[in-house]
This record gives C-alpha cells, sequence and structure tokens, in this order.
C-alpha cells in the first residue's frame, strides 16, 4: 500500500471535434462578454476565425506571444487588455500562447479559456514559467490555472510533423517526470501510464499521415493526460535542465525536451526502477532510457543540443545553474552529473 495525498484541480475540460464553438457558451456561462483572443504571430489567421465566431464578444486580440513568455510581451498585452476593457482572455494555440494567457491571469484575475493546439499540456497545470532578463523562474498558482479548456483536435491536423513529435515528447516528460515525483501517486501514475501510452502510439501514425484525426485525437488526449500529471505533482531534474537551457539560451522549448529526456531517464532509472518500467512498458520498449531515445530518432526529432545551437561553452554554466537550486529528484545529482548528463546530451549520444 503506498500512502497517498492526491490534489484534483478545479478545471473544466472539453474535448472533441468542432468544438470551437463551445467557447461563447462557456463565457455565457461565466457572466463574461469581453474577450480578448491570444495567439502566437503564426496563428493569426485561426484566432481571427476564432475572432470572427465570437463577433461581438471579442473585443480584442493580441496575436504577439512568444516562447517562453518574456515579461515585455506581457506587458504589452496588458495594455492592450486594458485599452479593450476585456473581461476573460481566450487563449488559442501552443504552450507559448497558453503561457501568455496564463501570465496575464495572474496580473489580472481574468477568467480563461484555453484552446490548446499543440501537445505541450501548459493547459492542465498551475505552473507558469516566465522569462525576464534572460532568466526563466516558474510559479505555481491556481491564480493561472485555466477555468476552461477546450481541446478541439481539427485544429491540430495542421501541427507541422517535426512538432508534433517534439511537442508529444514535451508531453511524455511531464509523465515520466511525475511516475518518479517526491509527491507522487497512484492515480496520477495511472494517468502517466495512459497519457505516454497513447502519444507514443499516435505519433508514428501522425508522422505516416499528418492528417489521421484518430491518431491527432490520440496524441491531444496523451497530452492533456500528461499535462494533468505536470499539474498534479512536482517536476524533478529533466525539468529543471530544461528550465536552465530554455530561459538561458532561447532554445526551442519541445526540441530541447525530446534531446534531453532519454539522458536523465538513464540516470534516474536505477533510482525509480518501478517508474522505468512503467515508460518502458508504456512505451512498449524494453528499456525506458533507450526506447526515450529511439523513439523519437526514429520519427526524425533532432537528437542533440548541438543541432539546437547550444554553444559547447555553455555547458558548465548550466550544470552549475540547474544545480544551484534544484528540484526534488529520485537520484541525488551533483553538478559532475549534471555536466555529464549535458555533455550527452550535446553530443546526441544514445543511453546504453
Ligand atoms: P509554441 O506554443 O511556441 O508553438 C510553436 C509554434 O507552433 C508557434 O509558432 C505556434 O503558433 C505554432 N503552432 C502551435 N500549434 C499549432 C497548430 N496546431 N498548427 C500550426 N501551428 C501551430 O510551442 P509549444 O511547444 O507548444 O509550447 C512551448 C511553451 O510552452 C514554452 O514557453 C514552455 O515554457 C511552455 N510550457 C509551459 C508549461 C507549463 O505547465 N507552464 C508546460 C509545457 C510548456
Amino acid at each position: 500500500m503506498q500512502d497517498f495525498v492526491y490534489n484534483s484541480l478545479p478545471v473544466k475540460v472539453i474535448f472533441g471535434s468542432g468544438t470551437l464553438n463551445r467557447v461563447a457558451g462557456e463565457m455565457a456561462a461565466r457572466g463574461v462578454s469581453r474577450a480578448l483572443v491570444l495567439s502566437t504571430p503564426q496563428q493569426e489567421d485561426t484566432a481571427r476565425d476564432l475572432a470572427a465566431i465570437l463577433g461581438k464578444l471579442c473585443a480584442g486580440v493580441f496575436f504577439g506571444a512568444a516562447m517562453h513568455t518574456p515579461v515585455s510581451v506581457t506587458e504589452a498585452a496588458i495594455a492592450v487588455l486594458r485599452e479593450v476593457d476585456a473581461d476573460c482572455l481566450v487563449a488559442l494555440g501552443g504552450g507559448s500562447t497558453t503561457g501568455l494567457g496564463k501570465a496575464l491571469a495572474l496580473r489580472t484575475d481574468l477568467p480563461q479559456i484555453v484552446i490548446p493546439t499543440s501537445y505541450a499540456g501548459s493547459e492542465a497545470t498551475p505552473i507558469l514559467g516566465q522569462t525576464e532578463a534572460g532568466k526563466k523562474t516558474t510559479l505555481r498558482s491556481e491564480k493561472v490555472l485555466p477555468e476552461v479548456i477546450i481541446y478541439d483536435v481539427t485544429l491540430t491536423l495542421g501541427l507541422p510533423v517535426a512538432l508534433s513529435v517534439t511537442s508529444g515528447m514535451n508531453a511524455i516528460a511531464h509523465a515520466v517526470e511525475a511516475l518518479y515525483a517526491v509527491d507522487g501517486n497512484p492515480v496520477t501514475s495511472l494517468l502517466a501510464e495512459q497519457g505516454i501510452a497513447a502519444i507514443a502510439r499516435a505519433l508514428p501514425v501522425i508522422v505516416k499521415v499528418p492528417g489521421n484525426i484518430t491518431a491527432r485525437g490520440e496524441a491531444l488526449f496523451g497530452a492533456w493526460a500528461c499535462g494533468t500529471c505536470l499539474g498534479t505533482v512536482g517536476m524533478a531534474l529533466h525539468h529543471k535542465l530544461c528550465h536552465a537551457l530554455g530561459g538561458s539560451y532561447d532554445l526551442p522549448h519541445a526540441e530541447t525536451h525530446t534531446v534531453v529526456l532519454p539522458h536523465v531517464m538513464a540516470f534516474n532509472a536505477k533510482a525509480a526502477p518501478d517508474a522505468a518500467a512503467r515508460v518502458a512498458r508504456a512505451i512498449a520498449r524494453a528499456n525506458a532510457a533507450t526506447g526515450l531515445y529511439d523513439l523519437p530518432a526514429a520519427l526524425g526529432a533532432a537528437m542533440s543540443l548541438r543541432e539546437l545551437g547550444l554553444p559547447e561553452s555553455a555547458l558548465d554554466a548550466v550544470a552549475e545553474a540547474a544545480t544551484s537550486s534544484p528540484y526534488p529528484n529520485p537520484r541525488p545529482v551533483t553538478t559532475a552529473d549534471v555536466r555529464n548528463i549535458l555533455q550527452n546530451a550535446y553530443d546526441g549520444r544514445k543511453p546504453d
């Protein structure tokens, strides 16, 4: 028997295809009528379609969301929010857009409806990472947890294949760390294994047929499951390393998770044998670490930090940063250990 504490998060989830038209009803249910619609510049067209669906319920738009939630972007969005007198936030996009919505909710307490279009899973967490002066800091607060998540599988059909793979691995990383989290519990672990398996099954199909709606649905369900895991338990070494890399060197988020994950799994496997066994089972491979390398590598993902543009000279500083204020981890971590993990990830070496 495992003693545990499980905290469920108060968020309404609507999952399906063609669910975009549910936004107006969810706004009405919350007594709000002036949405600020958020997206990145790359998804402006889809966000404009949403604004058109909302009609008078859309008070304004802001299409400037950016990776790692720069505080300067949040401040620009706040100015628009005040100007149009918005009373709620509707974020359509990947983790960057969700992050902007959360950063605005933190500062204004406005309710959020999030429509995720990648597999980052941020919508299901009360976590916000923000970047200022080249440093990424994260906070946990129910103020940033969206009130409603509307998953519309049709919006993910056009998620580029390469990003589908790495974003799926980003989601898997949340669930892997949940399986050995210091506050892990059987409820979260069930969801973690299910989420990992769903994404691992879906990605090879998506690579072959990007418009396969069944696989897209499975991947998006997996993203919700894995994001929920991240939302309910704490993070460990893998997320610490990715935050240090992403915030300071502006590396692409999902791609960085994809490269680092197998190496942290290899490092933690002996200290967390049950988690390693569950990961291996979920991805249908004999070994968790090599399986987490082979899955994205076979689907064309870059597997080295070198390919992502990190200078090798940065490895010492990242190792220091990642160990100066560590997250709990199943295996004790030294700066030398992290430096070794980083070198393997830099070289893209397959774990033994
Ligand atoms: P992203 O949101 O930056 O998306 C990458 C690009 O793909 C963007 O240009 C985006 O507009 C585009 N895109 C997204 N969905 C698309 C679709 N369906 N079709 C076409 N284009 C699409 O990247 P991401 O990997 O989704 O999110 C990364 C960000 O999320 C990082 O800032 C990271 O810190 C954050 N994140 C936060 C949490 C959390 O819990 N706080 C969890 C995971 C990720």
